[in-house]
């Protein structure tokens, strides 16, 4: 089985597109695997993914199928990477976030909530042999330069990497978390950060990446061997084309780096799974800081999930389809 698993996802039609085209939609169900999609020319083209989540698809099913595997694998120091891609408006900060990481819906909530209560779950339900320590951090990456949002004073994080611990973020706030309510409290503290830090600078979210990387220690309690798992959790900025007339200054400067680092992890992704196996091939995990942030949690014996988010809409179908020949590539 492959190491990367890709689905695609679409949300309900919003009020907006209803209101510009009616129940359109530019997509075909077919199963829960393969749709057909419909170009602007009308031209019908036929995806499969290992799953796709339709408006009516729940929250729970996108967990399920794309991080519950990789929860468990995690907390047996497997590192895994969960990403969210798309045009702005496309359901990644929905997927991720839910309505808002406290909000309790049981329905609604999101990947990160069920990756909390996951995590908690699997640790507790071990048995005595093992004692698990649990961390996260929150870091934002904006013209490819690393803040640390628990820590906003912090804010051009050096990456390094050492022999026994892999890639390190310099500096970079651990908080020890001892409970799913204390995740919970802590991912809303960062995330209310990342819009303190965003206001200041005037950016709007859409157009910075947000890494949630939670690092689960797991010491045997008879011979003290300490094994760690990363998980990182992936909000990426905003994959739409900015227009290329009109766009200058500092709007062509972020779509530029968006558009540098998200080729980079296409390309990573790509090369993980199309090039040769063995040494010889190089994965270009250097050429943004998103990419060299999650080298050791994208690739080897990592796991990782994309998640395609999608609008249904005709209005968006350009920008839909780039999403998806992004998906598909990376398969
Ligand atoms: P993005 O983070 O990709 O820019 P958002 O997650 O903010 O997009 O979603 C845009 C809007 O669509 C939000 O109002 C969100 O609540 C809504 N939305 C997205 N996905 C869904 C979904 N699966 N079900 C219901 N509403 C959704
Ligand atoms: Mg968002």
């Amino acid at each position: 089985m492959s190491n990367i698993t890709v689905c695609a996802r679409f949300r309900p039609l919003s009020s907006k597109e209803r209101r510009d085209h009616g129940d359109a939609v530019c997509i075909q169900y077919v199963d829960s695997e393969t749709f057909i999609f419909k170009d602007e020319k009308a031209e019908e083209l036929t995806f499969s993914f290992d799953r796709v989540f339709y408006d009516k698809s729940e929250q729970i099913d996108v967990y399920r199928h794309l991080a519950q595997p990789i929860v468990r694998d995690a907390l047996n120091a497997v590192n895994g990477t969960i990403i969210t891609f798309g045009q702005t408006g496309a359901g990644k900060t929905y997927s991720m976030e839910g309505p808002g990481v406290l909000e309790c819906d049981a329905v609604k909530k999101g990947l990160l909530s069920r990756v909390v209560e996951g995590i908690f779950e699997c640790t507790k339900s071990s048995d005595e042999t093992s004692k698990y320590s649990i961390k996260l951090s929150m870091v934002e990456i904006y013209m490819e330069k690393v803040r640390d949002l628990f820590d906003l004073s912090r804010d051009n994080i050096q990456i390094k990497e050492t022999k026994t611990q892999g890639i390190m973020l310099n500096g970079m706030m651990e908080m020890t978390i001892k409970d799913p309510q204390e995740a919970l409290l802590t991912l809303s503290k960062g995330i209310a950060n990342r819009a303190v830090g965003e206001t200041q600078m005037n950016i709007a979210s859409s157009r910075s990446h947000c890494v949630y990387m939670f690092t689960i220690q797991q010491e045997s309690t008879k011979d003290k061997r300490a094994r760690t798992g990363k998980l990182n959790l992936v909000d990426l900025a905003g994959s739409e084309k900015v227009e290329k007339t009109g766009a200058e200054g500092r709007v062509l400067e972020e779509a530029k780096t968006i558009n540098k680092s998200l080729s980079a992890l296409g390309n990573v992704i790509n090369a993980l799974t199309c090039g040769p196996m063995g040494r010889g091939n190089h994965i270009p995990y250097r050429d943004s800081k998103l990419t060299r942030i999650l080298q050791d949690a994208l690739g080897g014996n990592s796991r990782t999930a994309l998640l395609c988010c999608c609008s249904p809409s005709p209005t968006n179908s350009s920008e839909t389809l780039s999403t998806l020949r992004f998906g598909a590539r990376a398969k």
